[in-house]
C-alpha cells in the first residue's frame, strides 16, 4: 500500500510554506507534505527586494484588502516573533521631476486611498509640515497608514536631502517597507514543522486524476503518495504543474533582474525609504560615450528615452553598505524578446544580462544624483534574478481548480512575498470549507466566468506593479 497524507503541497517557495503554515498551525490539520525539488525559498523566493506596500489601484478593493489582511499577518508573525525578520515600516517613496504631472499623480494618490488603503494627506507649503511624521528606520508600530503626498521643493529637501533637486512630487506610502523574506519563511516553516508538516526534498512528476478526483501523487524518487487533497504552488512552474492534473493555469512567465552594490560612499543613505522614479528618462552619458553607442545597432537603443520604474534602496542593518537596484527598462523598450523572454517556460538558472548593472546604476543618477560618482569606476555588481509568474491582469490565484481535491496558490507576481501571508490564509479557507473572505471570488479561476469581470479586462491598464 502507498504512504499517504491528508495534504500534499508542491513547491516550497513562499507560497507553499505560508499555505502549510496556515493549515497546520491555525487549522490544526494532521499530516501534510511539503515536497520540493530544491531548497526552500531557493528559486524565486530568495531573489526578491523583499518590500511590500498595501497602496494598491483598482479596480475593486480586493487587492488593498487582501494586502491588509496578509501585512496583518506579517506584523503578528513580527509580534510573535520578536520580529526576527526584521520588519521595517519605511514606506515607498514615489518621486517625479515633471511639474505637468502633479495633477495626475495627486489623482492617481487618491486611488489607494479610497479603497481601503489609508488617509491621503497633502502638503502644499511649508506650513504644513508639522502635519508629517517621518518614517523611522527600524520598526513597525504605531506609524501612520495611507499616504503623504508632497508637493512643496523645499520640503521634499528638507525631508529628504539626498534626492535630486530636481523632484517636485513625492508621494510617501505609509503601511509599506521591507523585511527579511528568508526569515520569515523559514519562521512560519519551522512552525509548521513544529506542528507536524514534513519536509520532502523530490520533484512531482505526476498527480493521478480518478473519477475527477486527486487520488494519489508521484515523485521523483519513485514513490507515490496517497493523498485526496493536493496543493500547486510550484511558483513558475504553475503551468507545468497544472498540466499533470489536465487543468490549464493562465499565466505567463517574466523575467526579472535585481542588482546588489556594495556602497562605500552612501550614495543610498541607509535610513531612506524605497525609492522609485516615475518618470521615463535618458541615460547620462558623456558625449564620447554617446558617439560609441550611436555607431552600433545594438547599442543605440541606450540613447533613447528609457521607461520610469528604477527604484533602490538600501539592504541590511546600519553595518552594511549594501544597495539594492532593479530597473525593468527592458519590456518597455522592445528589447524583451531578445534578453528576457517572456513565456510559460522559465529557465533555470534565469539568463542574466550583463549590460544590467551599469544602465540600472545610470539610471538611479536621475534620483540620486551622488549615482555619477560610480560613472568612473562602478563597484562590484551582483546580479541575480527570477521571475513573475503572472495573469494578464497581475491578479494573484488562491483557489479550488476544476479537479476535486486539486488546489492552486500561484501567479504571485512581483508581489508574493507581500502577499502570501493572505493569499495562504485565503486558500486554507477553501481546503477546509471555513468562510471565506469577501475579496475570494477576485483571486479564483472562476473570475473568467464573470461577464462583468471580462467586461472589466478589456480595458484594465494599471497593473500596479514595479
Ligand atoms: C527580482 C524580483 C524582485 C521581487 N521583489 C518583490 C518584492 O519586493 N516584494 C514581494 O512581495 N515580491 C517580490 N517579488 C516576487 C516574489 O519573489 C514572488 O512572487 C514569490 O517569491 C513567489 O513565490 P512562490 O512560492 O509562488 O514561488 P517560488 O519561490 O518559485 O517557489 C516555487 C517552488 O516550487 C518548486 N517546484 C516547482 N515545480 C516543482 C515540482 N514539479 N516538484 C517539486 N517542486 C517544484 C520550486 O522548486 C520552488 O521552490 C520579486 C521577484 C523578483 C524576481
Amino acid at each position: 500500500m502507498n504512504p499517504s497524507t491528508n495534504v500534499l503541497i508542491c513547491g516550497a517557495g513562499i507560497a507553499g510554506i505560508a499555505t502549510a503554515y496556515h493549515l497546520a498551525v491555525s487549522h490544526g490539520i494532521k499530516d501534510i507534505v511539503l515536497v520540493d525539488e530544491r531548497a526552500p525559498l531557493s528559486l524565486t523566493s530568495d531573489k526578491s527586494t523583499e518590500c511590500y506596500r498595501n497602496w494598491w489601484p483598482g479596480p475593486g478593493d480586493a487587492m488593498v484588502s487582501l494586502m491588509n489582511r496578509s501585512i496583518d499577518i506579517i506584523e503578528e508573525l513580527a509580534e510573535e516573533s520578536g520580529n526576527i525578520f526584521h520588519l521595517n515600516r519605511r514606506g515607498y517613496l514615489y518621486l517625479t521631476a515633471d511639474p505637468e504631472k502633479i495633477p495626475a499623480f495627486e489623482k492617481a494618490a487618491g486611488e489607494p486611498s479610497a479603497l481601503g488603503a489609508g488617509p491621503l494627506r497633502v502638503y502644499r507649503s511649508q506650513a504644513d509640515a508639522s502635519d508629517y511624521t517621518p518614517a523611522p528606520s527600524e520598526g513597525y508600530k504605531n506609524l501612520p497608514t495611507g499616504a503623504d503626498l508632497i508637493l512643496d521643493s523645499n520640503l521634499i529637501r528638507q525631508y529628504f536631502p539626498y534626492l535630486s533637486e530636481n523632484v517636485v512630487a513625492a508621494l510617501h506610502a505609509r503601511r509599506a517597507g521591507w523585511f527579511s523574506a528568508q526569515q520569515l519563511g523559514m519562521y512560519m516553516l519551522d512552525q509548521a514543522r513544529a506542528y507536524g508538516v514534513k519536509l520532502v526534498n523530490a520533484r512531482v512528476t505526476g498527480v493521478n486524476v480518478a473519477q475527477g478526483s486527486v487520488q494519489s501523487v508521484q515523485l521523483s524518487d519513485g514513490s507515490t503518495i496517497s493523498t485526496p487533497t493536493f496543493v500547486n504552488a510550484a511558483g513558475p512552474f504553475v503551468k507545468e504543474v497544472g498540466e499533470m492534473l489536465g487543468v490549464d493555469i493562465p499565466i505567463f512567465t517574466e523575467l526579472h533582474l535585481k542588482v546588489s552594490y556594495r556602497d562605500p560612499l552612501g550614495v543610498v543613505p541607509r535610513e531612506a525609504p524605497l525609492l522609485i522614479w516615475t518618470d521615463t528618462q535618458t541615460l547620462p552619458w558623456s558625449e564620447e560615450e554617446r558617439q560609441f553607442l550611436a555607431e552600433e545597432k545594438d547599442t543605440r537603443w541606450l540613447l533613447s528615452e528609457m521607461p520610469e520604474g528604477a527604484h533602490t534602496r538600501p539592504e541590511g542593518g546600519a553595518d552594511s553598505d549594501i544597495m539594492l537596484l532593479l530597473w525593468e527598462y527592458k519590456h518597455q523598450v522592445g528589447r524583451t524578446l531578445e534578453v528576457h523572454p517572456t513565456s510559460s517556460k522559465p529557465v533555470v538558472p534565469p539568463p542574466l544580462d550583463d549590460m544590467y548593472p551599469e544602465i540600472a546604476l545610470r539610471g538611479m543618477a536621475a534620483l540620486l544624483p551622488r549615482f555619477e560618482e560610480y560613472f568612473e569606476r562602478m563597484p562590484q555588481p551582483m546580479l541575480d534574478g527570477g521571475y513573475y509568474t503572472k495573469t494578464k491582469e497581475n491578479r494573484l490565484l488562491a483557489c479550488p481548480l476544476p479537479v476535486k481535491g486539486a488546489f492552486l496558490i500561484g501567479a504571485l507576481s512581483g508581489y508574493g512575498l507581500m502577499s502570501a501571508c493572505g493569499a495562504a490564509e485565503l486558500l486554507a479557507a477553501h481546503i477546509t470549507e471555513s468562510d471565506l473572505p469577501t475579496y475570494a471570488p477576485v483571486f479564483s479561476l472562476e473570475r473568467y466566468q464573470d461577464p462583468e469581470y471580462l467586461e472589466l479586462l478589456e480595458d484594465w491598464s494599471d497593473e500596479g506593479q514595479l
